[in-house]
């Protein structure tokens, strides 16, 4: 009888796309230790995909990004990684205790001028950046719930050709069973208001590793 081994999973495949890729360096290991030793929850993106909104922020020429969801900077700091001298990060956290650790590590990293972390809900953050400077770069990661708000507010905050950036959009299936999940309701809006706006050139990609099975929406203000 011939043994067969067991493949390696998702999670093993991640550990080494980011060995091998990612090259976070120790600060963003340490930002990490920061969200255990507070106590927060491990829902930070994956090294993988903070990386992946460094490259498109960088690949799209972003100069001002603003981002919905701060927990403890991670991915805030790949964020700022993407920006050229000069360029500005808004970062919307509701918990003071999260902005104060995000604030301790982005101030860590080097990026402490570059980023401003704007306590409080975000939809009443988000009123007080309209009639500023355009951002050119959104990136959604909060409460579920407020995702359609928040892309209205992506479109009245950005300029034609600015990119917008959705995680969580997959939430293990759940988005084609949304009566079991408000959360899965609110995502599967957020989807389809993507879809049928004019405004959005839209697509989403399906991933799975250590945050399991999920994905990403990404669109282009038009
Ligand atoms: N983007 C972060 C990262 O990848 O490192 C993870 C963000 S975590 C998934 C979501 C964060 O949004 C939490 O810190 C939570 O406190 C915050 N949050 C939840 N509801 C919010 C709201 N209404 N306004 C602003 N932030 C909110």
């Amino acid at each position: 009888m011939v043994e067969h081994q067991r493949r390696p999973g998702w999670a093993e495949v991640e550990e080494f796309l980011s060995q091998t890729l990612v090259h976070g360096g120790p600060g963003m290991a340490a930002v990490i230790e920061s969200i255990d030793a507070a106590g927060m929850p491990r829902i930070e993106v994956a090294p993988t995909a903070g990386k992946l909104l460094m490259l498109l922020a960088r690949i799209s020429g972003a100069r001002r990004v603003l981002e919905i969801g701060t927990l403890a900077g991670f991915s805030t700091i790949w964020l700022a990684r993407g920006m050229p001298d000069g360029g500005h990060v808004t970062t919307c956290e509701f918990l003071p205790e999260h902005a104060s650790v995000a604030r301790r590590n982005i101030d860590a990293a080097g990026f402490g001028p570059m980023v401003d972390i704007r306590v409080g809900a975000a939809l009443d953050t988000l009123v007080t950046l309209d009639g500023g400077e355009p951002y050119d770069f959104v990136f959604i990661d909060a409460d579920k719930a407020n995702n359609v708000e928040y892309l209205k507010w992506a479109l009245r905050l950005t300029r034609p050709g600015a990119v917008i950036v959705m995680d969580n959009v997959v939430w293990e299936g759940a988005i084609l069973d949304p009566v079991s999940d408000p959360d899965a309701g609110a995502i599967r809006a957020a989807l389809e208001f993507m879809g049928a706006s004019p405004a959005l050139d839209a697509t989403a990609i399906q991933t799975a590793g250590s945050k399991g099975w999920d994905g990403f929406a990404i669109a282009v203000v038009r």
